[in-house]
């Protein structure tokens, strides 16, 4: 694991205590081998002035659900410290009652909820603390003998917290863990199952212990196996029927969902070669990497081998809903992700942003469970704690907010003839409208034409080039995962003459555009 820090980059936030907290966290965020979309949340504790210029002790905390890649200071909420220590000094609190007190408690009422890990932050002492799921931690953390590894690995440098629900429950459990700790040799929590915190006073010192702990974590797996060498290559072929059984799976997927959804295939050489494994399924389907995944790609994938394979995985996943719950109301039975056994995995999302999300948490899931299971062995949190975590209201609150789906989102689209005129038009209408749209024309300005803008490509084709036709409708198939909307619009006028006297060439330019590319392209 190699550091990001720059002392030019941290020297340009001077002494500012929030700017160099905003470094860090996108230090922090950069690396997806440390954090991905939205995981792992940051603070720093400051003195401000309130309103009327009193002195205020503040935890900076990252609001709930935010991205540490791309967090500015607005992304932080200030939140009183002394209501937050109190708060962890109750017996009990409920989730509503923990959210509208951090709330109560913010500077700024504008300013994001504060991460649910919010009185974690509050209950260490020192001034920054930096919280990941690293890969390598949840690797090392979820072997079946993961607890022997942690002491072997740091002895007393780090304080070892067993499986508890993020928020009250564990924030209470840390200042009870490290109420006698020796700060000066501690340098971070394991949080067995979950992930790591560390911490400094300054933002350099909370940093620097992070690398260093994950860079021992992905040492100790290397030493038992689990190196990237474990994960697994191979090259597949896609062929056309390959495409058709993607389209069918979306569709199927949809339909689960009560919505159309976007259906990203990878099959490049890392996700090949874990569908290849024999113990592909068996693997995918013990639990998520960190626990918080479950709530954006359920607590497994569906493993694509049949003809039944979504409806089994919508009777297991109502089945596990009657079994778990403890009055949690039923979530949607649609996957997320998708083993797709000898070809790779898909990522299922209702926009392109959802399904870019889980693609990429999948590609780095079967990435870590392969190292894992190569380490010793792949474990997961117990289906009921995942269960719990992944119907925990605070946890599906990060996905609230969305806006409104467009009517036509996650509908596939080619418009062809669409560099200009009424096929631009149906194109960008579309695309307004919510569908990702490929436009096809002989314009060699297409491109340019409908690009910029995510969702909304243009390819030059002549329509008339049928292998070439075939092609660039796989491409839309392979890229999407299907095709709902074909507006055929390509034609041409030619010029204008009586019958009598008409070029026989134009003529056949004219019915092979306006017509036989028609038939050719349904
Ligand atoms: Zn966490």
């Amino acid at each position: 694991m190699q550091s990001l820090w720059s002392d030019e980059e941290a020297r340009a936030c001077g002494d500012d205590a929030l700017a160099l907290r905003v470094y860090t966290s996108r230090l922090l965020g950069r690396d997806p081998e440390l954090v991905l979309h939205g995981g792992g949340n940051t603070s720093v504790k400051a003195t401000v002035s309130d309103f009327f210029g009193d002195p205020v002790e503040v935890l900076y905390i990252k609001g709930s659900g935010g991205d540490l890649a791309k967090i500015g200071p607005e992304g932080f909420a200030a939140v009183k410290l002394s209501v937050l220590l109190r708060i962890a000094d109750l017996s009990t609190l409920t989730d509503a009652e923990m959210v509208r007190e951090q709330r109560a408690a913010m500077l700024d009422p504008a300013s994001p909820n504060p991460s649910i890990e919010a009185v974690v932050h509050a209950v260490l002492p020192q001034r920054f603390v930096d919280h990941t799921h690293a890969n390598a931690v949840v690797a090392l953390t979820n072997q079946p003998d993961g607890l022997e590894l942690v002491k072997k690995t740091w002895g007393d440098r780090v304080i070892i917290v067993p499986w508890i629900m993020p928020g009250f429950l564990l924030a209470k459990a840390v200042r009870e863990l490290t109420k006698d700790a020796d700060w000066s040799k501690v340098e971070g929590l394991i949080l067995m199952q979950h992930g790591i915190f560390t911490f400094g006073d300054t933002a350099a010192e909370s940093y620097s212990h992070m690398i260093r702990l994950v860079s021992e974590a992905e040492a100790a797996l290397a030493a038992r196996g689990g190196s990237s060498s474990a994960i697994a290559t191979a090259d597949v072929e896609i062929t056309q029927n390959d495409l058709l059984a993607l389209a069918a799976a979306r569709k199927e997927v949809s339909q689960a969902r009560g919505r159309a959804v976007l259906a990203f295939a990878e099959t490049g050489p890392e996700a090949a070669g874990f569908a290849s494994r024999p113990d592909a399924g068996d693997l995918a389907t013990r639990g998520t990497l960190t626990p918080d995944h479950s709530i954006r790609m359920k607590r497994r994938p569906v493993v694509l081998d049949g003809a039944e394979a979504v409806a089994a995985f919508g009777g297991w996943y109502g089945d596990s809903h009657t079994r778990l719950q403890k009055g949690q109301p039923a979530l949607d039975a649609a996957p997320r992700w998708a083993v797709w056994p000898g070809k790779g995995t898909v990522a299922f999302g209702t926009t392109l942003i959802e399904a870019g999300i889980v693609k990429d948490i999948a590609e780095h899931t079967v990435r870590t469970i392969q190292q894992a299971e190569a380490a010793g062995g792949w474990t997961a949190l117990p289906e009921a704690d995942l269960f719990e975590i992944e119907h925990w209201d605070l946890e599906q609150a990060k996905l609230r907010g969305a806006p409104a789906p467009k009517p036509l989102q996650g509908k596939i689209a080619i418009v062809s003839g669409a560099a200009a005129g009424i096929g631009r038009a149906i194109a960008e209408e579309l695309h307004a409208q919510g569908a990702v749209v490929t436009g096809f024309d002989l314009n060699p300005e297409t491109p340019v034409r409908l690009g910029g803008r995510p969702g909304l490509t243009g390819r030059v084709l002549n329509l008339t080039d049928y292998p070439a036709v075939e092609q660039a409708v796989q491409d839309v198939v392979r890229q999407y995962g299907g095709l709902d909307i074909l507006v055929s619009n390509a034609g041409i006028f030619t010029a204008g003459a009586n019958f009598e006297y008409m070029d026989p060439a134009n003529w056949a330019k004219s019915l092979e555009v306006n017509l036989t590319s028609h038939m050719k392209l349904l």
